[in-house]
């Protein structure tokens, strides 16, 4: 027992420094981390291909069990904490790497003249098989990681973001996976017995399960993980690792909301400035029109936040067919959206926003057949007049006006006439 004893305190050591140098990320950059990540990996190559020791189920080597397996298990805390945009740097990385080493030992061979120095000759057939050993190992290595992470997220929404154990029947499934596929290339470059396939699994089960553990402890201990980003679909997370999203798409998804698909708050606010920053020419005013929806606690409380979703969705949706070109709809937060809109007069404004309430009113419905309405609080601005606060102070007064008035209504200017209600 004193060799998995000593597996175990190398998997802790490795976790340790590597835990400490993702925590530091945001002081030192993430630099550290990656590269640290990179140099271990010709150990554990080195390792896996000439170092095993025997345990009582069977062959092993500390290079896959510990390292391979650990660099996997960060990956996958890298993903964790960061996302996808993140961890496929280091794995394209890594890959391209190890190609530029075989690619480099192939010219190193050109030399006519290598110096022998005593006792130490160059072996470049030992190279040839580590680079063999390298460029199988990264191209698996990339599979596993996809892998990884796409089973990670399925399995942690299904079990309630449980994430040690999530981690561990993922990893568990892919370091299975990467054994069968891993050994052949280690039989063929190095002659590795047949025991070693069968005590290696059991050693990357056994060290998927150490990592998940120490995962679990990271995360509460060390850096919670409280703030996680919205979940994403796993096809988008997909595309992401295999870079098939590029930094553009990044950057138009940072302006939609994920959930419904219109502008975001962040757009939001850069569109409002914008607008309010910008004199129109023929001194057209913004209307910006707050809406919430009625009661929707009692959608999510009577069936479920899955319906809850859905009935946000289709409001988004139907605000947007509601739209004049030019007119933008943005999710504000939780349930409230807002829309922008030029070139209406205050009554103009109204008459407008209380036809996007009837369209909600007659066609959205919850699963269960129940009508969604919406309250509407209207104000409006000059274009440069540059208020922002101002213009969300009164939409938003105005909006809680129409609250207490009972819902299902559009409330603009403070004098009564200009109150569109039914
Ligand atoms: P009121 O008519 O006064 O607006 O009542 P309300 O129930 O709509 O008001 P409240 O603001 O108390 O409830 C908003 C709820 O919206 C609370 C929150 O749980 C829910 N919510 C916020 N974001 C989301 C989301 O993304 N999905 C779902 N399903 N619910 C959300
Ligand atoms: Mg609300
Ligand atoms: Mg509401």
């Amino acid at each position: 027992m004193g060799g998995v004893a000593l597996l175990a305190l190398q998997a802790i050591v490795y976790f340790g420094v590597m835990a400490a140098l993702l925590r530091a990320r945001r002081v030192y950059g993430v630099g550290l981390f990656v590269c640290a990540l990179g140099v271990m990996h010709f150990l554990e190559t080195y390792l896996a291909a000439v170092f095993f020791i025997e345990l009582p189920f069977g062959l092993l080597s500390p290079g896959s069990t510990v390292l391979f397996s650990g660099k996997l298990m960060m990956f996958l805390l890298l993903y964790i904490r960061e996302d996808a945009e993140t961890v496929r740097q280091p794995i394209y990385g890594l890959f391209i790497g190890n190609l530029l080493l075989v690619v480099l030992a192939l010219i190193l061979r050109l030399h006519t003249t290598v110096v022998r120095l005593p006792g130490d000759a160059p072996n470049l057939q030992f190279v040839d098989q580590m680079g063999v050993l390298m460029v199988w190992g990264t191209l698996l290595l990339f599979i596993d990681c996809i892998a990884l992470i796409l089973l990670y997220e399925n399995l942690a929404r299904r079990l309630r973001r449980n994430v040690v154990l999530a981690a561990f029947l993922s990893a568990a499934a892919v370091l299975s996976f990467d054994q069968i596929a891993f050994y052949p290339a280690l039989r063929l470059t190095s002659g590795v017995p047949f025991s070693a396939l069968t005590g290696g699994w059991v050693a990357k089960i056994g060290a998927a399960a150490l990592y998940s553990v120490l995962i679990g402890v990271y995360l509460r201990w060390i850096e919670r993980d409280g703030q996680r980003r919205g979940s994403r679909g796993l096809r988008d997370v997909f595309e992401t690792l295999t870079y098939r999203s590029r930094y553009e798409d990044l950057l138009r998804r940072s302006l939609i909301d994920e959930l419904t698909g219109v502008r975001n708050r962040s757009a939001f606010e850069q569109m409002c400035r914008d607008w309010l920053e910008r004199p129109a020419p023929d001194g057209q005013a913004v209307t910006l029109a707050m809406i919430d929806i009625d009661r929707f606690k009692a959608i999510n409380d009577g069936l479920g936040h899955a319906a809850g979703d859905e009935v946000l969705r289709h409001v988004g949706r139907t605000l947007e067919a509601n739209m004049r070109p030019g007119d933008l709809v943005f999710r504000y937060g939780g349930e409230e959206f807002a829309l922008l809109l030029k070139g209406l007069s205050h009554n103009e404004a109204l008459a407008f926003a209380d036809r996007v309430r009837r369209a909600v009113a007659s066609e959205v419905r919850a699963v269960d057949g129940g009508s969604v309405t919406v309250s509407i609080g209207v104000a409006s601005s000059a274009f440069g007049s540059g208020n922002l606060r101002s213009l969300l102070d009164r939409a938003d007064q105005r909006l809680y006006e129409a609250k207490r008035r009972g819902r299902d209504r559009v409330v603009g200017d403070p004098a009564p006439r200009l109150t569109i209600a039914d």
